[in-house]
């Protein structure tokens, strides 16, 4: 049994944003079908979008809890665009997107950045562990590579 909890966006907090059509940011919630398979990384459910699936674009701050940090930066991140049921299998890694390379960065309770590493699917566990041994560390968040957008949150359970 993982001593990991793998965090998807807040359910109530998407439901929030789709109802009014509006991110925190003052953005219009854009919606679009997505056309490829695999298709945008979804922080809602953690998995790629299938084909014909309606997705939309928001803005987020993924340090949510430590908005005053320095390091709370905004950034796009793609989620369902009507209500899903959310991740449902937060003690394991997603293995939606275990074929990624990923950096991982972990973070202090007040949201200061504490470390970084890049990890390749298979190994994301151990790194993340590491990572987490910190007696510092509160949280790890895991990004693309290459954009580096905000794809979802660990923290011991
Ligand atoms: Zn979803």
């Amino acid at each position: 049994m993982s001593t990991l909890s793998f965090e998807a966006l807040p359910s109530e907090e998407l439901h929030r944003i789709r109802s009014i059509g509006f991110d925190d940011f003052g953005h219009a919630v854009r919606v679009f079908v997505n056309d490829k398979e695999p298709g945008t990384p979804l922080r809602c459910c953690l998995r790629e979008a299938r084909e014909d699936e309606r997705v939309a674009l928001i803005a987020w701050r993924p340090l949510h809890d430590a908005p005053d940090s320095v390091y709370a930066e905004v950034g796009p991140v793609f989620i369902h665009a009507d209500d899903c049921p959310g991740y449902q299998d937060g003690g394991r890694y997603p293995e939606g997107f275990r074929h990624r390379q990923q950096v991982l960065r972990s973070y202090t309770a007040a949201g200061d950045l504490l470390d970084t590493t890049i990890t390749d699917g298979p190994a994301a566990e151990t790194d993340i562990l590491r990572l987490l041994s910190a007696p510092a560390a509160a949280v790890v968040h895991s990004r693309n590579v290459q954009a580096g957008c905000y794809m979802f949150a660990i923290r011991r359970r």
